[in-house]
């Protein structure tokens, strides 16, 4: 009896075998989800600018003088 997982996707049940070649996801739908919701997070942290943080007062290099 083949071991059988749960989609990560929609919870179905599903063969983890050889044959399923979208395990241990139930079909290549779902699996395309998961790697779109992995991809579309990638996309937001690589979008998104890192913020410098403010000059608070506080400040991390030394100051250079002006030639
Ligand atoms: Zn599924």
């Amino acid at each position: 009896m083949p071991l059988q997982v749960d989609c990560p996707c929609c919870g179905r049940r599903t063969e983890f075998s050889p044959e399923n070649r979208w395990r241990p996801f139930c079909s290549q739908r779902c699996r395309q989800i998961d790697l779109g919701a992995w991809a579309s997070d990638q996309y937001v942290i690589a979008g998104n600018p890192q913020e410098k943080p403010l000059d608070d007062g506080e400040p991390v290099e030394p100051r250079k003088p002006e030639r």
